[in-house]
């Protein structure tokens, strides 16, 4: 399988501008602009963070919460402000700026709050054959995270990593979308000033604001660590920039998750989740169900059903009334579907429902789309949309749905659609991806916090979320310790003519293939022989 992927995002003329202009694509509207920064000032964003952290590393788990605590107060209190803000950035409904935005990131809170210490305090472990010492796990900060992130999820793409930097010690350099620099700098300004009201260092979290060439500055910085949330094109980029210096990254890349509806499964339940995985935040999402495999028996019934339901949905700018889908974030991204779409039909898929463009004299909408009749091998397939289009692919039975949901490059999360849990779970464990849910669309794992989240193959490496995830923003020191105080030492020099022959008895004593061997290793330990 190649590593894709999809058409490369060209970035606006970045060399002359210094600054980005902003714009609501719901209504073109212009919003003002942000001003880039150099890579000087990025540089001097990471230098502020360093003086920053170097206090906040040594605060208490109970300060670090109490900041915690008050940046949650400032997202529930400010909850109608923060969705009207993504709203005008993004152009997603007002519904899904609450539920996709403000409910994940506060539930984020809620978990990190409530377990963060327990999963930063030192642990013991076995110190295996040292039984005169004690051995432990130590999670320290790593210093500076750098996250650049992408444009679909404005407010909650901040907060995100933003919550476990903190709970581990770090300070964070965010460089969020040039898509959304309008809305990224008020929410970052807003969070600063939070912590900066609760007696820390608002340098703790920065912004450094840009195209593409800001992002590479920040990851050829002097930061510890990178989170990088985006394309694949991007993020190998960064993955050179991090090799340059040896600093860890997290790579959180595209997908082509696969919603598999086995032929027994209950046909409303795999209908709405569908509808769900497909549009919500119109299908800009990384674990969007990009690709429905529908079995032959029920194929018909689960196209007539989504499209009678999808021929109903509302379009438009929540600021003009009740609407089930927005607009696209950007006017790039809306090519790239169209398209998409465009070249599938000419391989030969067929439009349900959608298929084009609409209210382009209001701003950038794709329709919600029914594409039926799609084969695994069509473009489309296999390369990420990142748009308002459910793919309806026809499988034969179970293991055709596992070969085709593996036949892409990608391998974010999936889900699987059965009444049977035994049929459902086989599945589930032959799907290539990080996640996997059953009876649920795949982004529904988000909101069990202790999960982690992230993939395999071209969907990138190490985990956002749970305790693994707000482990990999620590160093994990593993420290030796005195279990008595005694000071025998472990003498290894010089070398004497008995230790060979020792050390090979200890070895086939503790190791050796049944009583017979162990006993000879035994005997060993008592032997002139060398
Ligand atoms: P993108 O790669 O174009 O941009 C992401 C960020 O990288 C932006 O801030 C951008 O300015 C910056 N950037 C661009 N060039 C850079 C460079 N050379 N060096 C460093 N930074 C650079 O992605 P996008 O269009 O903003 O987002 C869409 C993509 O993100 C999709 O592929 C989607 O699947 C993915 N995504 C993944 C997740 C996940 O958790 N796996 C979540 C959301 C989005």
């Amino acid at each position: 399988m190649s590593i894709p992927i999809s058409i490369e995002q060209k970035p606006r003329p970045a060399e002359q501008a210094t600054h980005i202009p902003c714009v609501d694509p719901a209504t073109r509207e212009s919003l003002g602009e942000v001003r880039i920064d150099s890579p000087e000032d990025v540089e001097a964003a990471v230098a502020r963070a360093k003086v920053a952290q170097q206090a906040w590393r040594k605060t208490s788990f109970e300060e670090r919460r109490k900041v915690l605590r008050k940046l949650l107060a400032y997202t529930v209190d400010n909850k109608d402000e923060i969705c009207l803000t993504v709203q005008r950035d993004s152009g997603k409904t007002r519904e899904n700026a609450l539920m996709g935005e403000i409910w994940p990131t506060c539930e984020k809170f809620r978990w990190m709050i409530n377990n963060g210490e327990k999963h930063l305090r030192p642990e013991r472990v076995s110190s295996g054959l040292l039984l005169h010492k004690k051995a432990r796990l130590e999670y320290h900060p790593l210093g500076i995270l750098a996250a650049i992130i992408p444009w679909n999820y404005p407010f909650q793409n901040i907060v995100n990593p933003l919550i476990p930097a903190l709970m581990a010690g770090n300070a964070i350099v965010l460089k969020p979308s040039e898509w959304v620099a309008w809305s990224s700098a008020k929410f970052i300004d807003a969070l600063r000033s939070v912590i900066e009201e609760a007696g820390h260092n608002p340098d703790l979290v920065q912004a450094v604001q840009g195209y593409g060439p800001t992002g590479a500055a920040l990851a050829r910085s002097a930061v510890d660590t990178i989170l990088f949330i985006g394309s694949v094109n991007n993020g190998r980029r960064v993955v050179e920039a991090s090799a340059e210096r040896i600093i860890p990254v997290v790579m959180e890349l595209g997908g082509k998750d696969a919603f598999i509806v086995c032929d027994d499964a209950d046909l409303e339940q795999a209908v709405h989740s569908a509808l769900a995985g497909c549009y919500i935040n119109c299908g800009q999402n990384c674990v969007a169900s990009e690709r429905i495999l529908v079995y032959d028996g029920i194929y018909d019934a689960f196209e007539k059903r989504t499209a009678e339901l999808v021929g109903e949905f509302r379009q438009g700018s929540s600021r003009e009334g009740l609407v089930d889908v927005g607009a696209i974030v950007t006017p790039l991204q809306l090519d790239i579907i169209e398209k998409a779409v465009n070249g599938a039909v000419a391989q030969g898929a067929r439009v349900v429902t959608g298929g084009k463009r609409t209210l382009s004299d209001k701003g950038d909408y794709f329709e919600p789309t029914i594409l039926a009749d799609v084969k695994p091998d069509m473009d489309i397939a296999q390369e990420e949309v990142f748009g308002p289009v459910m793919l309806l692919i026809r499988v034969r039975d179970d293991a055709d749905a596992v070969k085709v949901a593996n036949g892409v490059a990608y391998g974010l999360s999936s889900s699987v659609f059965s009444k049977s849990r035994v049929r459902a779970r086989k599945i589930v464990a032959g799907l290539e991806a990080g996640m996997s849910s059953i009876n649920e669309f795949g982004g529904v794992t988000y909101m069990a916090q202790d999960l982690t989240f992230g993939g395999v193959k071209a969907s990138g490496y190490g985990r956002m979320n749970g305790r693994e995830g707000l482990r990999s923003m620590c160093n994990i020191k593993s420290v030796v310790d005195d279990r008595f105080p005694i000071h025998q030492p472990s003498r290894v020099f010089p070398v004497a003519k008995k230790d060979y022959g020792v050390f090979s008895g200890v070895i086939e004593l503790i190791y050796g293939r049944g009583l017979a061997q162990r006993w000879r290793g035994f005997l060993k330990l008592f032997s002139r022989e060398k």
